[in-house]
């Protein structure tokens, strides 16, 4: 497991030095990281000071396509992946009433039972089924087997005359770090996809500098909540009309990165179009998600 880590992690230091070598027509022995624009050597390879990246985050499933270095990763990254993990999954509670999509979170239950207090669970919703798992430790010992109990008598009782639930959590996040997280992972899926070109070029530069100083909004305009109606996914494409841009879908959300022929200062365009125009109707041409490190701007000139 660990040594398979180490492999991919190899592959993708040598990846990313004929990337950048082809895209520059120079020799390039250092990997650089994407996000900060630092070089790194094998030995900082060997000592850890590179790390892989997952993308979209693991958590959300993502695959380890990517090297960023680990202050990028560890440090700034953690944070705003953590608030759009999190942002998923409380979007997900609504599906519990949909009974729609899949999400687990934690999760406060009162029963409105008068001799039984709130509850702290593990909820899941799969294919339509509800599961309540009781958090170990976090409740008191005697409320497991009574709510147990409950759901029992719950399930034998006809739907009409079953008293409500309350479900709340306890999980908050930072909406703006989580709007952040989103363009890291776009930002980082059209690293894999289009390697330094694009990652490097000038356009891009608010957009790295945003994703390191995640507090500030230096940037606005690049985020979109989807409609609820389309589903879930992890697409991404080249908008074609009204203007030139990279468009990510990432799960419920979207994301807009400047490409080649975007309007200049994409994000200021982005925002004097939006305040004109109000809702933004677009079209896109879908391209595949990659499944490994392509950097296929990068290579372009050498096949
Ligand atoms: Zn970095």
């Amino acid at each position: 497991m660990g040594s398979n880590k180490n492999n991919i992690k190899k592959f993708l230091f040598k990846c990313g030095t004929e990337a950048l070598s082809s895209a520059t027509g120079k020799t390039i022995e250092d990997f650089y990281c994407p996000i900060c624009g630092k070089g790194f050597s094998d030995n900082d390879l060997e000592n850890k000071n590179l790390t892989l990246e997952h993308i979209p985050p693991e958590a959300q499933g993502g695959k380890g396509i990517a090297l960023t270095c680990v202050v990028c990763n560890t440090t700034a990254g953690r944070t705003v992946d953590i608030a759009a993990t999190t942002r998923n999954h409380l979007q997900g509670l609504s599906s519990l009433f949909s009974q729609e999509g899949r999400f687990n979170t934690r999760v406060r239950v009162d029963f409105g039972q008068e001799n039984l207090g709130a509850v702290n669970y593990e909820l899941s919703v799969k294919d339509g089924a509800v599961r309540f798992y009781p958090v170990k430790n976090a409740n008191r010992p005697d409320y497991a087997s009574n709510m147990k109990e409950l759901i029992e008598q719950t399930n034998s009782t006809p739907k009409e005359d079953r008293s409500a639930w309350n479900i709340s959590t306890r999980k908050r996040y930072n909406p703006w770090h989580a709007k952040v997280g989103d363009l890291r992972s776009a930002f980082l899926v059209c690293f894999a996809k289009f390697g330094y070109n694009f990652a490097f070029d000038p356009a891009l530069e608010t957009v790295r500098n945003q994703i390191q100083n995640y507090d500030a909004r230096i940037i606005d305009y690049f985020f979109l909540s989807l409609d609820p109606k389309i589903e879930p996914n992890f697409t991404m494409g080249i908008v074609t009309s009204p203007f030139t841009a990279i468009f990510c879908q990432l799960q419920n959300f979207g994301i807009f990165l400047p490409w080649v022929g975007s309007p200049k200062d994409y994000y200021n365009y982005l925002e004097k179009y939006n305040k004109t125009n109000g809702k933004l109707n677009f079209t896109f041409t879908p391209i595949p998600w990659p499944e490994r490190f392509e950097a296929q701007l990068d290579f372009m000139n050498c096949t």
